[in-house]
Order: C-alpha cells, then structure tokens, then sequence
C-alpha cells in the first residue's frame, strides 16, 4: 500500500482544523500538493484516490513561529547549534523560528545574516528568519547597515538583552529601520537600576536575599522606546513584557495609534518569583519572573489581544554555565520544545485562553507582528503545519530535549496536549511518531 508519506499530493483527514484568521476550530480535511496547501474541504472526510493521512481525533494547525530564540551560533555552539535548536523547535510545532543577534560575532554584517541561513538550510528542520543588530557590536552607539542586513535576509532589528540607553541613538535607529520597513525589538531594561540584580524586585526578594530588578526598570524603559516610536512613526517591537505596568503603556500607546506590537514569554505566564525559593538556576530569567499581579495583567492582555503573540525567548546555557553561584548563573530557560504543552496544560485547560487564541498567538500573532510569512491557512501558502494530540498526557524527560543545553526547570514536568510533529512544506518530521 502507498502511504501518504511516499506522496507529493496527499489529503489531511479527520482533524480538528485551527484557522486563526477565521478564530475557528472546524472539522475539515487538508489537500497537501507539492509542498503547498492546495485545498481545504470543510467536511469530516473526503472521498478520494490519493492517499489519506488518517488525523481522526488531531488538532491540525498552521506551523508554529518563534519570534525571539536564541540558537547560539556562531560563537557559542556549546550552547546550542542552528541545527540542535532548530530540532528542538521542529519538536516544539514550530515551522519558523527567528534568532537573536547576540552572537559572536555579532549579526552586524552581512556575512553573519548569510551563514545562519546557511546553517539553517543544512540543517532543514525549520525556517530560520535572523534577526540583525540594532546598533553595531551590541554597542548602543552606532548603527548597523540596515539595508545591507535586510537585503541578506534580516527580518528585524534588535540588541536584544541591551537596551539602547542613548535616546539620541535609539531615535536613529528607528527612523533609519522606518526607512526599510523593518521593525525594532527592544530589550527594555534600563541598565543601571537593574545592577547586579537577580530576580524581580518585591517581598520575595527580601526574604530570599537577593538584589531586586524593578518592575520601574522595565516601564521606563518601555515609555521612551513608545514615546520615540511615535516621534518617529517607525515599528516598535517589545520583547518579552513582563509587568502589569508595561502592559498598561502599551495598551495607551496602541490605543493613540503608535505603531507598537509586544510579546510575553510562556515561562512569564506561568512561573512566579516565589518559586526562586529553590534557588533553581534554571528559574532566573532575564526579565525576571514577576508576582501575581503581573502575571494576571500579563493573561488578561493576552486575551484582550494587548499582547500581540506568544515567544519562548528559548535561551540554551550548558549545565556548567547554570553550575555557579546563583549570583554568577547566566539568565535563561530553554522554551521551544515545551511552549504548547506548557501553555495548554497551564491556560487552556483551566479556561483561562481558548485554544484558538493559543494557537493565534503562536502563529498568525507573531507572522503579523514581524510581517513574516506563515501563520496562516490559505490555498497557494506552503505547507507548514503542525499536528498536535490535544489529549495526550506525557512528562517532559531530559532525555527528550534536543537542545543541546537543558536549562529549564520543567523537567520531569507531566503536560496534557503534545505535539505530534510539523510538516515543513509538506514533508513530515516528527520525533514521536515513525518518521
Ligand atoms: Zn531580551
């Protein structure tokens, strides 16, 4: 018999279909031919002579896209490859990841653009969209060569864990970007009121002993960076919003028109700073994990839409980096493979987000957001999808991640709702099923 992976031109039956753009989750049954979505029939089953991939009881999606990974290459391929990364998100559903400039050498040139995508096409596990430097060598005084970088295949523009403390400099940054349509992400931290600091400023900073990163550090950080978006009129991206005070600028920004978009992290969703108690390495993040009432805030503007898309900000450390005192442990968790299952189990399920929204903010939020393809289902697109178990229960083993680095304290973690695998143009990878 011809299975359907044998085949360029197959149908996708019996799923539960997630359009984010329609906000539906529909029975239909998808037609894959040479690598596009040829067709979608909105009926349980279809009658046909191709061959059949039986998804009865799957949620099928479009692939899931990272707008904030760190794949560590080059310079620090102890931590993680574009190969080992990029498996880990292939795992994760996702179909397109984009990468931080904070390399070495940094991806202030050309050359660097060109060897990620490089690395990204022999490795073939996903898309990989680079993300090029705000300012040359991370240095927040003089700026790269935008049009250079954009024409190599840089997606956006960041400095990302710096942030660009000269308002002067940040100003031509983002009239220069405007000028080439690309967005700005900003790390908003103002540096010197985060000295040193190990974790969210509050009771649990006190009790624990360990110096305190405002929640002020963030905000005013995230005021200038809108305030100079509407001098400019440029794109403003914020990365990774953690406090309830961002979210409220933010929300005024997009209400008076300010061309602004943010992102919130899963482990910011769903982890407090109480649990730094343990001291797990692991748990110190950059920025830190917040109190209740952030994270309340965090949700609500997720689901009011405030926040525009879900990121993992999946940022490998090797075991030796995280074995330090925890003053000395380099910020990080490891997110790509664990994001869906964490925030299904976390928000769906205790119906604080419908699962369309999940899915939303997975994929069509952060394609807008970045002005990427994918994201969507539309006849023509290339196949990028992901099948998901919405059911299925399993516990995160350490042997499973394909990182290289295991810094995340979700090991052992039991999840409902697992990722089955993606298809990347039509071609099936998975780590769970045959291959
Ligand atoms: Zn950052």
């Amino acid at each position: 018999m011809i299975s359907w992976k044998d085949k360029k031109e197959f149908w996708i039956a019996g799923a539960r279909i997630a359009d984010p753009a329609a906000k539906k989750i529909r029975s239909g049954c998808l037609l894959v031919r040479k690598g596009a979505i040829a067709e979608i029939a909105w009926q349980k089953e279809v009658d046909t002579d191709l061959p059949v991939l039986d998804a009865a009881g799957m949620l099928l999606a479009p692939g899931f896209v990272d707008v904030h990974a760190h794949l560590r290459e080059p310079g620090h391929e102890e931590k993680e490859t574009v190969a080992t990364g990029t498996a880990a998100a292939a795992a994760g559903g996702y179909t397109a990841v984009c990468c931080m400039a904070n390399t070495d050498p940094v991806v202030d040139d050309p050359s660097v653009v060109e060897y990620i995508r490089c690395r990204a096409a022999e490795a073939d596990n996903c898309r990989v969209y680079p993300i090029a430097a705000l300012t040359k060598g991370l240095g927040g005084e003089v700026i790269s060569e935008y049009r250079l970088l954009r024409d190599a295949g840089a997606v956006a523009l960041s400095d990302d864990g710096r942030w660009v403390e000269n308002s002067r400099t940040m100003r031509t940054a983002l009239e220069y970007a405007g000028m080439f349509d690309l967005p700005v992400v900003s790390h908003c931290e103002d540096h010197r009121l985060t000295a040193n600091a190990q974790m969210h400023e509050g009771f649990q900073s006190t009790r624990l002993g360990l110096k305190g990163w405002p929640a002020a550090a963030e905000e005013i950080a995230v005021d200038r960076d809108v305030r100079l978006a509407e001098l400019t009129g440029s794109r403003l991206h914020l990365a990774h919003l953690s406090t309830a005070g961002s979210v409220k600028i933010l929300k005024a920004a997009k209400r008076a028109g300010v061309r602004v978009t943010a992102e919130v992290t899963p482990h910011h969703l769903t982890m407090d700073d109480s649990m730094l108690e343990t001291y797990d390495r692991n748990l110190k993040v950059n920025p830190p994990l917040r109190g209740g009432t952030d994270i309340a805030a965090l949700r609500a503007a997720l689901r009011d839409g405030t926040i525009d898309c879900i990121a993992t900000d999946h940022a490998p450390h090797t075991e030796i980096d995280k074995q330090v005192e925890f003053n000395y442990a380099p910020p990080g968790m490891i997110g790509l493979q664990t994001a869906f299952a964490l925030l299904h189990t976390e928000l769906v399920l205790t119906g604080e987000l419908e699962l369309v929204d999940l899915v939303r903010l997975l994929t069509l939020g952060p394609a807008e957001t970045l002005g990427l393809p994918g994201g969507r289902l539309q006849a023509g697109d290339p196949a990028d999808l992901v099948l998901i178990d919405t059911d299925e229960e399993w516990v995160f083993e350490k042997e499973a991640i394909l990182s290289l680095s295991r810094n995340t304290p979700l090991v052992g973690r039991r999840f409902t709702g697992r990722v089955q695998g993606i298809f990347l143009e039509g071609n099936w990878r998975s780590v769970i099923l045959d291959g």
